[in-house]
């Protein structure tokens, strides 16, 4: 496959792409691959709006949607979105028949750069990191690029890249496990795995599956390559301890910038999140006053233990993209007493893990809503007084009412909000407003 995969890379403009999905990703690479002047086929199933086609016909990108027709057949290379599941799909078991070669985004755009690349995964805590680092690292490295699963293609990056002729770049990204699937010679200079937790058991078939998928970061490690790693994860330690240039999380002695608490981001999960930052700057050479800088001045990102409102001694905290039991986990375990929590949203399994979770004196009261709400009330009003609502709006509108002075109002649901919102930013949105409007 490598050979294959070698002569498409270097004869690229001869060649005809699939691109599948017109979201971020799958746009980024077709206007890459456009660029590089390959023939492109980009495929969706959803309806693609006419914003985007206007651009795409300007561009002469060749495209569908609401199907993935045989025409998706006629191409030397595929390219998949993360979103896409390609065991799901039959139209991959024919491109699969015809032997196109299948492969990630993030594989594609890193064949048109030289430039080291920094790639973060994990189950919680990319989108800290990468922000955090980025903030570190510009002002020795002006040039750093941010992409990957984070608003911006790397395929964009690289896009940027190649055509402003960009010199000394350093190209940091946030890669999902979805991304990590179908890589061949993706070779980040640093792989980081912050930590790996049961998640996205509807994509794989087990846990074993999805840190296997997690693995693929270093799937090409190199000499020159490093490797940072939650080394508390037993079976993540086994399994990089002999790499070289190998740097578990807790091997870092230097904690005083961690410990002077000189930081906005809360929480003992955080200290993880900043080490592996500093690991990384070390790597680069960043100077200590501008990693100390960079540390101080970072604000929480939004709906990540965000402490928004603190009103007649009651707090408001923002977590709507705790999304999973270990993220709620590290939002319970950044305050000492007096929450108030809010948990639910669509359905989901309700794990063993959650019931330990809350077992703990630090909250006082929960509030559940949704589509998982009454799953979750029968489940936990053994443990907790509890209360359900099934709309969002009048679970919030509870836990104002039933806060006193000293009380932490903690939104850190534990499932996708998909059942009423759109997204967790929709749903943190919501919640914010819904709190602004009853002080107004
Ligand atoms: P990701 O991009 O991996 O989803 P985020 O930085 O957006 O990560 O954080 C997602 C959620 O996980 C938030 O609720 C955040 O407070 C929590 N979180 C952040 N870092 C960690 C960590 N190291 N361990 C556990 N939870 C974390």
């Amino acid at each position: 496959m490598n050979a294959k995969i070698s002569e498409i890379k270097n004869n690229i403009s001869e060649k005809k792409i699939t691109v599948f999905g017109a979201g971020i990703s799958g746009l980024g690479a077709s206007y890459l691959a456009n660029y590089l002047n390959a023939e492109v086929f980009l495929s969706d199933i959803k309806y693609i709006d006419e914003s985007i086609t206007k651009d795409l016909d300007q561009n002469n990108i060749k495209y569908e949607f609401e199907q993935h027709s045989n025409k998706c057949l006629d191409s030397d290379l595929v390219i998949v979105s993360p979103g896409i599941n390609i065991k799901k799909n039959i139209i991959f078991k024919k491109i699969n028949n015809n032997n196109i070669p299948i492969i990630s985004e993030i594989e594609f755009a890193s064949w048109f750069t030289n430039y080291p690349i920094i790639a973060i995964t994990g189950s919680n805590g990319k989108s800290t990191v990468v922000k955090l680092l980025y903030e570190i690292f510009l002002k020795k490295y002006p040039n750093t690029l941010l992409g990957g699963n984070i608003g911006k293609s790397f395929s964009e990056n690289i896009l940027n890249e190649i055509k402003n002729n960009k010199k000394d770049i350093i190209h940091i990204l946030e890669i999902s496990s979805f991304q990590l699937e179908n890589i061949y010679t993706f070779n980040p200079k640093v792989a980081c795995i912050i930590n790996i937790t049961c998640d996205h058991l509807d994509r794989y078939k087990n846990i074993e599956d999805y840190f296997n998928t997690k693995l693929n970061i270093t799937r090409n490690f190199k000499q020159g390559s490093y490797i940072v790693y939650d080394d508390k994860n037993k079976k993540l330690h086994e399994y990089y301890k002999n790499f070289k240039n190998s740097f578990g999380l807790s091997s870092l002695n230097e904690t005083k910038y961690i410990l002077s608490k000189n930081t906005n981001l809360a929480g003992e999960h955080n200290i993880d999140n900043i080490r592996a930052c500093i690991i990384i700057a070390k790597i680069f050479d960043i100077e200590k006053n501008d990693l100390k800088k960079a540390l101080t001045d970072f604000k929480s990102l939004e709906h990540r233990l965000e402490n928004f409102k603190k009103i007649n001694g009651i707090t408001f905290i923002n977590d709507s993209k705790g999304t999973n039991v270990y993220s709620t986990k590290a939002a319970i375990n950044s305050f000492d007493n007096n929450i108030i929590l809010i948990l639910g949203g669509s359905k989901g399994i309700i794990e063993e893990e959650l019931l330990d979770i809350i077992n703990t004196n630090s909250i006082r009261y929960i509030i559940c809503y949704g589509e998982v709400g009454d799953d979750l009330y029968l489940s936990l009003k053994k443990i907790k007084p509890i209360m359900f609502f099934k709309l969002f709006q009048d679970a919030i509108l509870e836990s104002i009412k039933m806060a006193t002075k000293g009380d932490i109002i903690l939104l850190s649901p534990a499932f996708k909000s998909y059942d009423q919102f759109k997204n967790f930013e929709q749903r943190g949105k919501a919640f914010k407003k819904i709190v602004n409007k009853y002080y107004a």
